[in-house]
């Protein structure tokens, strides 16, 4: 069966985001996505979803138009009709990568929606889920892990300072304030009664080291048998990261990010005893060869937003194996779109061996779908139906482009939001 393009439609969208702290900051009350329509015409619709800053937005809209009358299954003609439209352009970004920007990451990102657009109408097409296309099941579950996170009860009042970001939702979210271990450990409570997660990660980078070693024995204590995981987001100095590798021998599946850049991941990778996993030094291929060679990392988190798509993922995927690296995967505040595309990779990787990061549960609830993909037994079951195997509910993404014109954020930015209630909070990495 063939089918074109004929139209591009890319829609904005905010939902509520709970006050999250990182070592960059505090989650915005409102986190933006992009919503990607690949229309073939007769109701053939391909979705993609990726980030929503302004500057990200403007180079998929400028790709958009120049996609009509391609064929979804010609995703080489896309990657090279992506580059033109963009021409080279370096566009920075915020979400949590580093070292620096590159031709090369703007095009992978802009890529990644539409190719999962292109994987979804081909799916529909054939009347085969995703995963088929990237080499068939290898799980029919894939495993997500409790991502948790310092918190404060609640955002500011909406008729205080947060009126500089357009505002708060209309509700709060369910996870009381977590700013000590046993906060950490209630909420872990909560999360895992609810999704039933069979693995914990701790996003750290926020208190002084001990308080977050504190966090993550007592932690272990509650649940002695689920492996967990520390990203302090490169909060840490290579002599700090050493210390607490030491310190944690035995509690940890994997320490992720402990300090910035290759050279100090590789340092610290030969003191610690156990494996460093990235998503902030090995974000893009030309990160591979100096951080395989150096043996930076033991783990990747891939991310199919930035790494260029499904199949470029499982690419990387490949390239970790050839390594003997680990494979994991990253997450940023996403919608029900992204989960799908996650499952239908995590369904067909065979390198997949640790449980997914996801943000899901923070959504509480909220997505453009009519039928999002449920997360239970800590998994998601990958579904039967033809392509991402989701479905849009209009009135949803209508309701979410509304909140995404009535807010005033237009591009995260943690460290900002945060400085608006510690005027003197700054971002610094490595911190201690
Ligand atoms: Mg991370």
């Amino acid at each position: 069966m063939t089918a074109r393009i004929r139209e591009v439609v890319v829609t904005p969208v905010a939902f509520p985001d709970p006050p999250l702290l990182n070592s960059a900051g505090v989650h915005q009350p409102w986190a933006l996505r992009a919503i990607v329509e690949l229309r073939c015409g007769d109701g053939l619709i391909g979705l993609g979803e990726t980030y929503g800053d302004a500057p990200h937005l403007e180079l998929l809209r400028g790709v958009g138009p120049t996609l009509v009358g391609l064929d979804p299954f010609d995703t080489n003609g896309l990657w090279r009709r992506v580059g033109r439209a963009l021409g080279g352009v370096d566009a920075p970004d915020r979400h949590g990568l580093t070292g620096g920007s590159s031709p090369q990451k703007t095009a992978l990102r802009v890529f990644s929606p539409f190719e999962v657009a292109c994987l979804d109408l081909q799916g529909h097409l054939i009347g085969r889920p995703v995963a088929d296309l990237l080499g068939g099941r290898v799980r029919d579950r894939v495993p997500f892990s409790a991502y948790l996170f310092y918190k404060w009860a609640a955002h500011p009042p909406a008729d205080g300072p947060a009126s500089l970001v357009g505002g708060l939702p209309p509700a709060g979210d369910p996870y009381p304030e977590a700013l000590d271990p046993a906060g950490i450990v209630e909420q872990a409570r909560l999360m895992i009664a609810q999704y039933g997660f069979g693995s914990i990660k701790l996003k750290g980078g926020v208190f002084p080291p001990g308080e977050e070693i504190a966090a993550i024995r007592a932690l272990r204590e509650a649940f002695p048998e689920l492996p967990l995981r520390l990203d302090p987001n490169a909060a840490w100095s290579v002599a700090t990261s050493i210390r607490v590798a030491e310190e944690t021998e035995g509690l940890l599946e994997y320490l992720e990010d402990p300090t910035p850049g290759i050279a100090g991941m590789a340092e610290v990778a030969e003191a610690a005893p156990m494996p460093l996993a990235t998503n902030m030094c090995v974000v893009s291929p030309a990160d591979i060869p100096p951080g395989f060679t150096q043996e930076a990392v033991g783990v990747v988190l891939s991310d199919h937003h930035y790494w260029g798509g499904l199949r470029r993922s499982a690419e990387l995927a490949a390239m970790c194996r050839t390594w003997g690296v680990g494979v994991s995967m990253h997450s940023n505040s996403h919608l029900g779109i992204s989960l799908a595309a996650m499952t239908q990779l995590g369904a067909a990787l065979p390198e997949l061996t640790y449980a997914a990061d996801t943000h899901t549960p923070w959504q509480c609830g909220v997505d453009v779908l009519d039928r999002p993909l449920p997360i239970t037994g800590g998994a998601v079951t990958v579904p039967d139906a033809p392509g991402l195997g989701v479905a849009l509910d209009r009135d949803a993404l209508a309701r979410l482009h509304e909140n995404y014109l009535r807010c005033a954020i237009r591009e995260r930015d943690d460290t900002s939001y945060r400085r608006i209630f510690e005027p003197g909070y700054t971002r610094r990495r490595p911190r201690w």
